[in-house]
């Protein structure tokens, strides 16, 4: 078997203890004579799946009592309908900060139903840093606040989080959620779709305060309530049942490392193994300012869009796969989630400076 180093920005890859896993319960889960994928979502032995895969993340994660966890389907582009259709009750009004498409969708979407201002934007600069905010630009009655937490596309996060005072603030974790601990408290509403960080595409996971639960615009379709899959252990329809138990294998698997704070301190040693690197090329470089660097999503250049194209096929060749950076960026992004072993992020390096070296 051989496999390569996949830096894919998503769907990417899976720890191999975890497939590993996955392989040996395929046919037989638990003496169940059934793989997970062939139980009712409604048989004790698929509850049990489902409860152990919530109370794992909340230990992981320490999400405090007072939130819902939600296992949820239609990716985190469903949940920019679902936040302002369930939140924006009030005064029917929302802030959003614009730093990449993915916020720039979240923003549209929202404006579809309610008011939905753009408080600050980074597209000036192709959204390579992230604009200052705090709660002096928020409009005072808006219902919450939007912040995209890590920029998958353009590789920023917010390594301090905004001041917005006790405004409630959502955020898109997508791309970084179990990759470093989080203050649960200080959000009113966490997404993230499974497939960066925490499991396969077809699982959206929501972290919301209970008390933000209950009212929804009078449009909302009943799948598009929090209420509905809150009041129903997310069993209010068939959930996406392998997918939720693959996402219970890697919080296990979080767990059995240290739990995040651990996974955390690789992550950052493996996000330096790059960036000092890209800081002591001369031919390679990052696109991001320092400060907003992000440890998932590293994009970078050289200054010619051949040698891009070269760089990106002569790597291929070598089993490092998927590091074409997006389309509105053009060069190159590794993206290193938790599954992307430290050797895997030496190898690159390593390759990147023969490849310096010969061209
Ligand atoms: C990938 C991604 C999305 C879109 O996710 P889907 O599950 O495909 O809808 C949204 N936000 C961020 C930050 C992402 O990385």
């Amino acid at each position: 078997m051989s496999r390569v180093y996949n830096f894919s920005a998503g769907p990417s890859m899976l720890p191999l203890a975890v497939l590993e896993q996955a392989q040996k319960e395929m046919l037989d889960m638990g003496g169940s004579g059934q793989s997970v994928m062939e139980m009712s979502h409604r048989s004790k032995e698929y509850q049990a799946i489902i409860d152990e895969a919530e109370a794992l993340l909340r230990e992981i994660m320490n999400i405090p009592d007072n939130y819902k966890v939600l296992f949820l389907q239609g990716g985190a582009s469903t949940q920019f309908a679902m936040v302002p259709l369930n939140l924006a009750v009030k005064n029917k009004k929302a802030d959003y900060v614009i730093t990449g498409q993915w916020a720039k969708k979240a923003h549209q979407e929202a404006g579809r139903f309610i008011e939905a201002n753009a408080i600050a934007s980074s597209a000036d600069k192709t959204f390579s840093y992230l604009p200052k905010v705090d709660k002096s630009m928020l409009t005072p009655d808006a219902d919450y606040v939007h912040i995209t937490y890590n920029n998958t596309i353009y590789g920023t996060h917010y390594n301090t989080m905004p001041d917005f005072g006790d405004k409630i603030v959502v955020t898109d974790m997508s791309s970084c959620i179990l990759s470093e601990e989080v203050d649960i408290s200080k959000f009113g509403l966490i997404y993230a779709g499974a497939q960066k960080n925490m499991g396969p595409a077809g699982v959206t996971v929501v972290i919301v305060r209970e008390d933000l639960i209950g009212e929804a615009l009078d449009i909302t379709p009943t799948m598009l309530k929090y209420s509905t899959h809150a009041d129903n252990g997310s069993m209010y329809n068939t959930p996406p049942t392998y997918g939720i138990y693959i996402c219970k294998l890697v919080y296990e698997w979080i767990k059995n490392m240290g739990g995040i704070a651990a996974i955390h301190e690789i992550n950052v040693k493996k996000a330096k193994i790059l960036y000092d690197f890209l800081d002591s090329s001369k031919m390679f470089k990052g696109t991001v300012v320092p400060e907003d660097r992000s440890l998932m999503n590293v994009p970078f250049v050289t200054d010619s869009d051949e040698l891009n194209a070269k760089f990106i096929a002569e790597a291929k060749a070598k089993g490092f796969i998927n590091l074409k950076g997006h389309r509105t960026v053009g060069g190159m992004r590794a993206s290193i989630y938790n599954a992307m072993p430290v050797e895997g992020v030496e190898a690159l390096v390593a390759f990147m400076k023969e490849f310096e070296a010969n061209n």
